[in-house]
């Protein structure tokens, strides 16, 4: 059977791809033999910047796709795929507006998620803001479009002088299918669980725990090597610094920025927690044990009713309350001595009285009893390196040259920034799969 594109993965990229050309007409078939298992999309915490979107400017903010822009580049500078970006930053606006106009998605614009390296409020999500929620969502619509066929099945892939060709592994009994189509998408996700790919790529995070999903096995990653694609930052992933031993949850990552602080087993701060989630994570792995004490308070807690992480941790009873300092580094087992002074420096900064040794320039609020306390750990949440595309999504040759039909788009395709944990601004992931996802949908023919 013929169709117009096939589409590798059935995460946030992927439907992305397949929601968008269907909208154009076109005949599409989505596979993902993982479809079970909760994919990076279903895990996260499903919020996503859009800077310019008519959201945004409802909401009394003036920006447009370069100021999200400028900030990217800030946060990563000399290692930003300039390839995508600007292309990304410009399709974001145009990905919400297709969302909610074409496909009637309740998207809302987040007006309490701040968020470390982003200058203002820009982030959007289902409501309420959930990676799950919004995965079901796409699910839902996949499953009611008359012109695009989702397999849950394996496929093997060949690529032929013009096109691929592309067999589906039949269920018991049933007969083989098989499709040729001239246009690919790459859509399988990064290789944070393939511990080899992880190894050879990411030395230093070798054996670290991975908090997202078991599906990231690489594979539509290698296809794309297979065939004699470039890749590009290879090295870079997004840590998470907030992630709970075991990496079932984790407190998200706006609590640095309204005020919270984290400290070792001796009650001392060592790192400006403000950094962002991404390259606090192996700070915080560096530390005895790999675990750091988060603290905040209730009116932190009180501004985290929107933020599905934080409340999936509460509900997993991962969260310390106490009414003193004393009793804070009795129930969390620091050194209460330690504690102490930290709490008195750090109303000291928040005030203005002093400046911060370790370099963070913003402590927004003295914490106030009650105390909240949770201790956490470093994880691998997802690599950004990957196939290197052009502004459209096509994967680009050793020659530098676009691979006729072949596009990739989430974690099998070249992130948007960073080397190591630095540069991976909160929110690139699904910035870059929608957004780009977007582009590879308007680019096929
Ligand atoms: C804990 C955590 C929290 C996060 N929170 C955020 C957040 O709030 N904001 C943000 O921007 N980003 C966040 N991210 C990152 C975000 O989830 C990813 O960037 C995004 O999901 C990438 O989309 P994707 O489609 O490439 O991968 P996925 O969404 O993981 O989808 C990939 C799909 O491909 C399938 N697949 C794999 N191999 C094959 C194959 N060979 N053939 C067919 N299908 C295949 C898998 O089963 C999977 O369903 C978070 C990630 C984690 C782990």
């Amino acid at each position: 059977m013929q169709t117009d594109v096939v589409i590798l993965g059935a995460g946030a990229a992927g439907m992305t791809v397949a929601l968008a050309v269907q909208a154009r007409g076109l005949q599409a078939v989505l596979i993902d033999p993982m479809a079970q298992s909760p994919n990076n999309f279903a895990i996260s915490g499903g919020l996503f910047p859009a800077a310019g979107s008519q959201l945004q400017h409802a909401s009394g903010i003036d920006e447009q796709p370069e100021g999200w822009l400028a900030d990217v580049r800030a946060f990563a500078p000399d290692c930003v795929n300039e390839n995508i970006a600007s292309s990304v930053a410009h399709a974001l606006p145009e990905v919400v507006d297709f969302f909610i106009h074409r496909c009637d998605a309740p998207i809302h614009f987040l007006p309490d998620v701040v968020a470390p390296g982003h200058r203002t409020l820009r982030f959007h999500s289902i409501q309420p803001a959930s990676g799950a929620r919004f995965h079901a969502w796409f699910r839902e619509q996949i499953n009611q479009k008359p012109n695009l066929q989702f397999f849950q099945c394996i496929s093997r892939v060949q690529r032929l002088a013009h096109g691929f060709s592309i067999h589906l592994q039949p269920t018991a009994g049933a007969t083989e299918v098989q499709f040729e189509t001239r246009n690919l998408v790459l859509a399988g996700g990064g290789f944070g669980a393939n511990a080899d790919m992880v190894a050879t790529w990411i030395p230093a995070m070798a054996g670290a725990l991975n908090n997202g999903s078991s599906t990231q096995d690489g594979s539509t990653l290698q296809m794309g090597l297979q065939w004699g694609a470039q890749v590009w930052g290879m090295d870079g992933f997004q840590g998470q610094g907030h992630t709970h031993p075991g990496g079932a949850t984790r407190l998200g990552m706006s609590i640095p920025s309204l005020g919270g602080v984290m400290v070792d087993r001796q009650g001392l701060r060592f790192v400006p927690e403000d950094l962002g989630p991404s390259s606090l994570a192996p700070h915080v792995i560096g530390q005895p044990d790999g675990l750091a004490l988060e603290i905040f308070d209730a009116f932190i807690e009180a501004q985290l009713k929107n933020h599905s992480a934080y409340q999936q941790a509460l509900h997993a009873d991962r969260v310390m309350s106490a009414d003193t300092v004393q009793s804070l580094a009795q129930v969390a087992g620091v050194n209460e001595r330690g504690l102490e002074e930290t709490f008195r420096q750090v109303s000291l900064y928040a005030t203005g009285q002093a400046k911060d040794p370790l370099g963070r320039q913003a402590f927004p609020r003295v914490l106030e009893p009650p105390f909240k306390a949770s201790w956490v750990t470093g994880a691998l949440s997802h690599t950004q390196g990957g196939l290197l595309t052009d502004a459209r999504g096509a994967v680009l040759g050793q020659d530098g040259q676009a691979i006729a039909g072949l596009f990739a788009a989430g974690g099998s395709a070249a992130g948007l920034a960073g080397r190591g944990a630095d540069g991976y601004l909160p929110g690139n992931g699904l910035a870059q799969a929608f957004g780009l996802g977007w582009r590879v949908a308007q680019a096929l023919d």
